[in-house]
Order: structure tokens, then sequence, then C-alpha cells
């Protein structure tokens, strides 16, 4: 009877407290969620978009792979002073930009550690840099983490940073670094990187300047259920303060914490149990949580093709990008790809129409 009377809630896109979202994340069966996350996806949609998922040609570069953060679930950084620390040069960018435009793509997605040396004036002269050489690339870079620690050692407010660096180039703000918004398990899986509400904060400043972005959430560690309930709840009461006019979170995209080889996993013991019917789950929870945020994303690349189709029918409408040169996840055991043809097959088979997409989520 009680999920009944959520279910209904849930379906006139109301706002479910954390113990309703909890209590559906451990007693509703499956099928009853994947069809209110079904039913919400075709609210949040046009009619004629209804059959739609989304797709994009994106390439990944990292930027330096130096980084002060040490956060346990990654094998990707390396300390300040390592013999195998990089910092990818101008040369190399429009090597990466030439096969990206080679592959159809027009997306960089920048990202890398957290720098003691690379501050403003740093990621001003490279965004700018590229925009002059490639105008028409655009670069969806850096995170609200990014952001924290670029405004830290540059001595300045997350709303400075984020306008120079929109003002040099910068398109989009990817949700990298959210993890669980909770600072019970950041102090433990990321100790070294902005607490929750930084997080949160970049965003609504970032929000305010109407830089579209995006929020994330990696689970399957040490967090709880119902601190991923939290998570969503935060995530929403962010973007319901969004002004008016700002597209605030595009998109939100959960994936399974990838265990292998990480600091998390060897120390620890901690593995990434996350099975195909709670990846579904989270899907079908994420959208009944969070109403106001109009697309979720499947991770493929986590979960692979078969849980990343029937996301599909849990809530999810976008399949991501293809991903040229992923180098975070893919090192933790991650190890699905997909090309061009590939992703709109998988996209077919799973009964949907794939339609290419760019940052801001509109079809091409
Ligand atoms: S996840 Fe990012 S911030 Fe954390 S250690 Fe890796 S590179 Fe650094």
């Amino acid at each position: 009877m009680y999920t009944e009377t959520l279910y209904k809630k849930a379906l006139k896109q109301e706002f479910l407290t954390i113990d309703e979202g909890f209590f559906l994340y451990e007693n509703a069966p499956t099928s009853d969620l994947m069809f209110i996350g079904n039913e919400l996806r075709k609210q949040n949609q046009p009619k004629e978009k209804e059959n739609k998922v989304g797709w994009i040609i994106d390439r990944n570069v990292n930027i330096t792979n130096v980084c002060i953060a040490q956060c346990e679930f990654c094998n990707f950084y390396r300390r300040p002073g390592a013999p195998d620390i990089y910092t990818t040069s101008l040369e190399e960018y429009n090597e990466k930009i030439k096969v990206l435009k080679e592959k159809g793509g027009n997306q960089l997605l920048m990202q890398g550690g957290l720098h003691p040396k690379l501050g403003l004036k740093y990621y001003k002269k490279l965004f700018s840099d590229l925009k002059k050489n490639h105008p028409d690339i655009k670069l969806h870079a850096l995170g609200p983490a990014e952001i924290h620690h670029i405004a830290r050692i540059s001595k300045t407010s997350y709303k400075d940073v984020l306008v120079q660096l929109t003002e040099a180039g910068l398109d989009s703000l990817p949700g990298a670094g959210a993890e669980i918004l909770i600072d019970r398990v950041r102090k433990t899986v990321s100790r070294g990187k902005c607490t929750a509400k930084q997080w949160l904060d970049v965003m609504r400043e970032a929000h305010k300047l109407n830089i579209v972005t995006s929020a994330t959430m990696m689970f399957g560690h040490i967090e709880t259920n119902r601190e991923r309930i939290e998570h969503f709840v935060k995530l929403r009461e962010v973007q319901s303060e969004k002004p008016e006019n700002s597209e605030g979170f595009t998109t939100f995209i959960p994936w399974p914490f990838q265990d292998e080889g990480t600091e998390l996993n060897e120390k620890s013991g901690v593995k990434n149990q996350t099975s195909g019917d709670e990846y579904v789950r989270t899907i079908a929870l994420a959208r009944i949580m969070m109403p106001n945020i109009k697309n979720m994303q499947a991770s493929w690349l986590t979960v692979g093709k078969k849980i990343g189709q029937l996301s599909l029918h849990a809530g999810a409408n976008d399949f991501g990008s293809i991903m040229i040169e992923e180098n975070v996840v893919s090192v933790a055991g991650a190890d699905h790809s997909f090309n061009a043809e590939q992703i709109q097959e998988a996209i077919k088979e799973a009964g949907f129409e794939p339609a290419f997409r760019n940052q801001a989520y509109e079809y091409l």
C-alpha cells in the first residue's frame, strides 16, 4: 500500500523525501521501479523525441597525471616528482584533436589531477590557445574539484575562476569528482578533494553563470544505500536553486566503483559488488528522486552493453560517448568499448532510435 502511494507521488514528479526514496530502494520490485523510471523518461521528453537515445563522440584528454589528492579509488594519478609524471603539451593536444575530428567528434573532455603548480593563469592560456587553433572544438573541461583547487592556489573565488575560464574558452563543466556527496564517505575515499558542500557550491556558481554542467555519482564502495539517496537529494536541491534561464545539470551519470588495483581494494579490501540489477534500480531511483534533471545517462563503459541497454528501459535516455582514450576507469577494470556504429547498433537493439547530440543535449 505504502509503495503504491510513493509510486503515485513519483509519477506526478513530486519530490520524494530521503526516507521515501530509501524505502523504495530497499523494498520496491525492480520491475516496478523500471516501469516508473521509464514513464518519467517519457514525461521528460517531447512526444516526437520519446524514442530517441542520445550519443556523442568526444575525446578524453588528461591534462596532467600529477595530483595531490590521492583518492583511494584512483590508479591514474602520480605524486609530484614521480618518474612518470606528465602534463599534456599543445602539440599533443593538436594531434589528439586531429584524430577526434577525423572520427567526427568536436568535443574534448579535459580532466586531470590537482597539480600543485597549475593555477588559473595556466588554464586560461591553455584554453585560449586551444580555441585559437581550433575554434570549432568544444571544451568540456575540469570539474568542481579542479575549480576548487584552482581557486585555492590562485587565491580567488569560484566565480572569478569560472568567469575567467569561460572567457578563455571553457564551454561546459563536467560533474566529475562527485563520488558520493557525503563527507563521511569523502574523508575515506577522496580526502584530498573538496568537500561535498564545496563541490555543490562550485556548481551553484556555474549555474548562476549559465554554464552547462552535468552531475555524477560513483557508487558501490563504502557508502550506504541511504547515502546514495541523500546524494540524489543534494543534487536535486542545487538544481532547484538554479536561475530560470540556466540549464543547470543537463544530465546525471551514475557508475559503479571500478576496483582493480586500487588502494581502496588492495589496502581495505573494498570490492565493486554492484550487480546489474542494482545498477538498473539506481538509474530508476535517480529518475524518481531527481525529476528536475532531464537526462539520465547509462554508463555502458563501466556496466557493459546489456546492462546499459536495460537501463534505457528504466529511465536512461542517453548512452553517452564512444569516448576516445579514456584513462581513469579503464585502468581500474572498466574494459568495455564501442565505436560509432556499435553504439548506434546497441541503441537500436534495445528498441530505440540513436540520436547524435551535442553537450547541451540537443539532437543534431
Ligand atoms: S580521481 Fe582525480 S583528484 Fe582523485 S587522485 Fe585521481 S586524478 Fe587526483
